[in-house]
């Protein structure tokens, strides 16, 4: 079953735009608590954290990111 998976992690800016839409798909919310995203400042740049016990495997997610971190993978 494909996943969505973090591609690169460095590349983040932090701008959050994969957990509000995270938060639409699940709950129908535009809140940065509410998907299976999350991503938070670390000590050398951008923690991009995705819930794996959720359905994940959205291509939204992918094409919405500026920076390109995330693809589909088993
Ligand atoms: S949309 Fe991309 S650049 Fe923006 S916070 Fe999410 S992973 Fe980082």
């Amino acid at each position: 079953m494909l996943k969505l998976k973090v591609k690169n992690q460095r590349a983040c800016i932090g701008c959050k735009l994969c957990v509000l839409a995270s938060s639409r798909i699940a709950k129908n919310t535009i809140s940065l608590n509410d998907g299976f995203i999350s991503v938070y400042q670390g000590k050398e740049g951008f923690i991009i954290e995705i819930d794996q016990a959720q359905k994940t495997a959205y291509e939204e997610i992918i094409r919405l990111c500026p920076r390109n971190c995330f693809k589909l993978e088993e």
